[in-house]
């Protein structure tokens, strides 16, 4: 999509510090880390949310999850733990509509999140 900041990321129209990459997938450090580590990762395919992703390609949403795992190990935070959320919709505080799994360790996180 044009008018998508992920897909610009996507075609390197749009800079972004990426850590890893895969032939569908791509992972980058947010612009605003909430965490220590706070990575996002993204299917390079424009899906808009977890929920539409899981219905038109749920392999393709099981690797954005098996990548966030991966990003928590190359950064050291898988033990002793983190979180993977896909905010979605805008009460949940989804303000890209291009679906990407938030990966944040490094630090105690609260719960129930706010
Ligand atoms: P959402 O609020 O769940 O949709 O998450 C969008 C995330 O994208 C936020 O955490 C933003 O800080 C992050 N973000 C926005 N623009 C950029 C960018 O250009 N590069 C990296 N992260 C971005």
């Amino acid at each position: 999509m044009t008018d998508c900041l992920f897909c610009k990321i996507v075609s390197g129209d749009v800079p972004a510090k990426i850590v890893r990459e895969t032939g569908r997938t791509l992972a980058f450090r947010d612009i605003n880390p909430q965490a220590p580590t706070h990575v996002l990762v993204i299917p390079r395919d424009h899906h808009p949310t977890a929920a539409e992703l899981a219905v038109a390609d749920p392999s393709l949403l099981g690797e954005v999850v098996s990548e966030a795992h991966q990003v928590a190990l190359d950064e050291g935070v898988a033990e002793p733990g983190y979180r993977i959320v896909f905010n979605t919709g805008p009460q949940a505080g989804q303000t890209v509509f291009h679906v990407h799994a938030h990966v944040l360790g490094g630090r105690g996180l609260n719960w129930p999140p706010g």
